[in-house]
């Protein structure tokens, strides 16, 4: 059978990421074949909703003929255009300037990545390079969030703050700092929004004077809502006032809209909603919804006029092979075209209605906690709500969630801590949405059922 032969290579040949490589071998890969609209089909024709968009990117929703189109026109023009040499292709030209458009206040400045983790490096080396143009080559401390994801390179990882990121692999640097998560289902400060927000500043506050005071702080990073960390939502407010906290320490403010950004959580950026214009935002994934790897940083005028001045005629040596690629940028075009032309309208509706229902869930002897903003969400799952204690790790919520929902023809993001996340595509009918709801709660049915997690209640 096709499929076996392909599951024996898939275990000598390919290295899966954030896998167990052990555990991959044992357990082989699930081979997905097609896909259409929000709908996935495996190689043995097995049919399942895709509850997260590929990996929170294929915004879209597949099979979308114009994307497409763009993408094979380009390919017969121009298959590639180097950005060295000041030389440039016209989507990417002309995808950088609908970007600045759209973005809030000054991030009229586009520098064009592979992803999202080349785009949080690509940060750090324009914020050493931004306070060595000031004259302030100490600014060199970085701060994050526990809890925050910002990709997987090695400097990129070291701001990330999940554990499994870190250990074995020498890093965070001793640079890269971290304030505790807003986290408001299990926050010490309580669940009330001043309260959390007040600790956060606290906390920050607190940080920068621990590391020698601002004057050795080079930046902040945040994620308007913390993805990989299990979709944990800050109150309302609090990337103001943390954005604001920075601005009156003259530390810039990153906003990592990679996933929350291109209408995941309503807006085209969350950044927006939140009422903040940050010095950089990182985007991808949405940015082709999946369909071709792509990322960027923006970079706010301000930042951008002093690394430009403090350059003069040196050139700035930061810049990959494939920046700005014409294929990428094409596709960009077309799925921005797409969202203003309903997507964006269409993910509002579908999020209130994925909302709504998961709030019914709250009534499951194991939900303890839902949360999200458009169609970016979680339920967090526990054995006893007062105590929110958390499923335990026999029960192997990660893998067996994941198993249940997937039998079901579900696929969702179960973390291994008992968390389901959710970011289906933006183009989900309604439907589509109650297949979701429905089948989640079989897989929490099941997973009620569990020997490991009655045991435990
Ligand atoms: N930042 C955030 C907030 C992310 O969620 C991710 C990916 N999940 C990244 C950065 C890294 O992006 P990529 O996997 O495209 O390198």
């Amino acid at each position: 059978m096709l499929s076996n032969s392909l599951i024996e290579l898939d275990r000598r040949h390919l290295i899966h990421p954030v896998s167990s490589y052990r555990g991959h071998e044992y357990l082989g890969v699930r081979v997905l074949k097609s896909a259409k609209g929000a709908v996935l089909t495996d190689m043995d024709g097995h049919e399942l909703v895709d509850g997260f968009a590929g990996l929170w990117c294929v915004n879209a929703g597949y099979g979308h003929e114009s994307i497409v189109e763009a993408a094979a026109q380009q390919m017969r023009e121009l298959p590639y255009a180097t950005g060295y040499f000041d030389m440039g292709s016209e989507p990417a030209i002309r995808l950088a300037s609908e970007l600045a458009d759209r973005a809030p206040g000054d991030l009229d400045h586009v520098f064009f990545t592979l992803g999202g983790s080349d785009a949080v490096d690509s940060t750090v080396r324009f914020i050493r390079y931004y306070w060595h143009c000031k004259g302030q080559p100490q600014r060199d401390q970085f701060i994050s969030i526990e809890q925050g994801y910002h990709g997987s390179s090695t400097v990129g990882a070291g701001l990330t703050a999940l554990p499994g990121f870190h250990a074995g692999f020498g890093i965070p640097y001793s640079w890269q700092h971290k304030i505790p998560s807003h986290y408001s289902y299990r926050n010490p400060a309580g669940d009330t929004p001043e309260a959390i927000i007040q600790s956060s500043l606290a906390a920050l506050y607190a940080k920068v004077e621990e590391i020698g005071g601002p004057e050795r702080v080079a930046a902040f990073y945040a994620e308007p809502i913390q993805g990989s960390g299990g979709v944990l939502v800050p109150p309302k407010g609090w990337m103001k006032a943390m954005r604001d906290a920075c601005a009156a320490l003259d530390i810039l403010f990153i906003a990592d809209e990679v996933i929350t950004g291109f209408g995941r959580t309503g807006p085209l950026f969350a950044s927006t909603e939140d009422g903040i214009v940050p010095d950089f935002m990182t985007i991808a994934k949405g940015l082709t919804s999946g369909y071709v790897p792509m990322g960027a940083v923006l970079m706010s005028d301000r930042v951008y006029q002093v690394m430009a001045d403090g350059a003069g005629p040196v050139a700035i040596g930061h810049g990959y092979t494939y920046s700005a690629h014409p294929v990428s940028a094409a596709v960009g075009l077309e799925v921005l075209r797409l969202y203003e032309n309903g997507l964006l309208e269409n993910g509002r509706r579908a999020g209130a209605r994925l909302m709504a229902g998961l709030e019914t869930l709250r009534d499951h002897p194991l939900v303890g906690d839902v949360r999200g903003r458009g169609m970016l969400a979680a339920i967090e799952l526990v054995v006893n709500k007062k105590k929110k204690t958390p499923l335990p790790a026999e029960a192997a919520p990660g893998r067996r969630i994941f198993d249940r929902a997937w039998k079901s023809g579900l696929v969702i993001r179960a973390f291994a801590n008992g968390v389901l996340g959710y970011a289906p595509p933006l183009c989900c009918t309604d439907a589509e949405i109650d297949m979701i709801l429905d089948r989640t709660r079989k897989v929490l049915d099941a997973t009620l059922e569990d020997p490991d997690v009655r045991s435990a209640m």
